[in-house]
């Protein structure tokens, strides 16, 4: 759709990090003997005076990741008070000086390519793809945050708490600290409960590219006490949290009585995609199998319901459901895989109680060594209407609806209706409605004839409205302004 442009990168001559290709075999190979060679190390994330716990592989419980120790409650203050301590010297580092040292981290990522794809694969259940494409995230974000410390004038907030998910569990984790830290915030980093090794990989290698240890603190622990704990503290200047709307609205809550603390929350979604019968068929079923599918449909940027010109919907849905039958599920680990688990057993109970309260038209069947690990069955479900949708289901669970087009504009109507508004796809080779479709609903991400997962850094920030979050959009030019101050402006006369 030739009147969809992408906005330039404005930070001058940075570049998107390439990733690495498994297409080419001694790339392939190299990454199956990093993948080996990580099960005989012991990860550990967290302070070892502190209780520890083992970390699972979600694709077979058998496999032991590591070990976090998560912080009691008690260690919240006197991190937060180191935090506060220092930030005067990290604030009156020059903005240069922090970006030259994310740079550092970036390249440093990039060669620790072997640290960081076996365990988002070991830790998360990514598969090799997507843990190439998590890596490559995170160093964009380094890169594109320290350019936009290197251009944007501003003064820090103080003490930062970032909070982030076990779905991106490096690339989001890092986008946070990245823009808190060039900012020129000081940071304590919440990771998931699920995925805290990544995490702690990351931040090693942040120190040792020059962040002082207490300018960037790891924190792991529980989501209520830890998280809800440094958000509630007077101390902490700044929040951004990718996660649950539910979470989302609890910390508002907590930061409420204090005015001016800025919350960059990245939310859920009830993601659409339109598909007209002037659409192309077979593009509609590859771009359909991207995006509810890949990452075992754990984006928010996911695909939750299809919505199919009725005329249309017998002969799409008898074509994706023979591509949804070659998908191949099972060990993350193993080249040939499509999908992997999902999170955790209570990821993996939810949605079972999903699919068993809403029959399915379709349900994948799963191999016997699933039973290892937490994995759901790609599912089609018909639904009637949006209003059927209900909760975001976070897995790979996709929603059939019928529309009929003289009622195109109802649909979007009742779609904005979920309040919910982060990605949106339209498939269609008629202008017209692309435009009509694109300009009524109220989405942060908009795809035309394409997949609406994988937002780049750079080129396309992401980001939702309403119940989907607060923007700014990451990886957009104007999030780091928000974890700034305007700061004073010289009144000579
Ligand atoms: N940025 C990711 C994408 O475009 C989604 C991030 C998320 O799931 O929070 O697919």
């Amino acid at each position: 759709h030739p009147r969809v442009a992408l906005p330039a990168d404005i930070f001058g001559d940075r570049r998107n990090s390439t990733g690495s290709d498994l297409s080419s075999p001694p790339v392939l190979k190299a990454m199956q003997v990093a993948i080996e060679a990580s099960r005989v190390i012991g990860f550990t994330a967290g302070d070892k005076a502190w209780p520890g716990r083992p970390v699972l592989n979600p694709a077979d419980r058998r496999d032991q990741v590591g070990l976090v120790h998560e912080a009691p409650p008690e260690a919240v203050p006197q991190t937060l008070a180191r935090a506060e301590a220092i930030a005067p010297d990290w604030a009156a580092r020059p903005a240069d000086a922090r970006a030259d040292i994310l740079e550092r981290a970036a390249d440093l990522f990039e060669a620790r390519r072997d640290t960081f794809v076996p365990l988002a694969i070991r830790e998360a259940g990514k598969t090799m793809a997507n843990a190439i494409g998590e890596l490559r995230e995170a160093v964009d974000f380094l890169r594109y945050y320290a350019a936009q410390a290197r251009a944007l004038p501003g003064t820090p907030l103080g003490p930062v708490v970032c909070i982030s998910p076990w779905n991106f569990p490096l690339a989001i984790f890092t986008g946070q600290v990245a823009a808190a830290l060039a900012a020129g915030n000081t940071v304590i980093a919440k990771p998931a409960e699920q995925t805290p090794l990544i995490a702690a990989e990351a931040v090693r290698l942040l120190h040792e590219a020059g962040i002082p240890p207490d300018v960037l603190q790891l924190l792991p622990g529980d989501g209520a006490s830890i998280g809800g704990g440094l958000v509630a503290d007077p101390r902490c200047q700044g929040v951004v949290f990718t996660g649950s709307t539910e979470v989302a609205r609890l910390l508002q809550r907590s930061l409420s009585t204090r005015g001016d603390v800025p919350l960059i929350a990245e939310t859920g979604g009830q993601n659409a995609m339109i598909v007209d019968s002037s659409a192309l068929a077979e593009q509609v079923v590859a771009d359909v199998l991207a995006s509810a599918f890949d990452s075992a449909g754990q984006r928010c940027s996911a695909l939750r319901v299809l919505c199919l010109q009725e005329e249309v919907a017998p002969h799409i849905l008898e074509m994706l459901e023979g591509a949804m039958r070659e998908l191949v599920i099972g060990d993350p680990s193993r080249i040939e895989t499509d999908l992997g688990p999902v999170i955790d057993v209570e990821a993996e109970a939810n949605l079972r109680g999903h699919l068993a309260r809403h029959p399915a038209r379709l349900t994948l069947p799963l191999s016997a060594d699933a039973a290892q690990g937490s994995f759901v069955p790609p599912s089609l479900i018909e639904i009637g209407s949006v209003a059927e949708l209900g909760r975001e289901v976070f897995g790979p669970v996709l929603h059939v609806l019928r529309f009929d087009r003289e009622r195109l504009g109802e649909l979007v109507q009742a779609l904005n209706a979920t309040g919910y508004g982060l990605t949106l796809g339209v498939h269609s080779r008629i202008d017209e409605t692309i435009d009509f479709v694109v300009e009524r609903a109220h989405v942060g991400n908009a795809y035309v004839n394409r997949n609406i997962i994988g937002a780049v850094v750079g080129a396309q920030p992401f980001g939702g409205e309403g119940l989907s979050g607060t923007g700014p959009k990451a990886g957009g030019p104007l999030y780091l302004r928000r974890l700034m101050r305007a700061g004073p402006v010289p009144c000579l006369e």
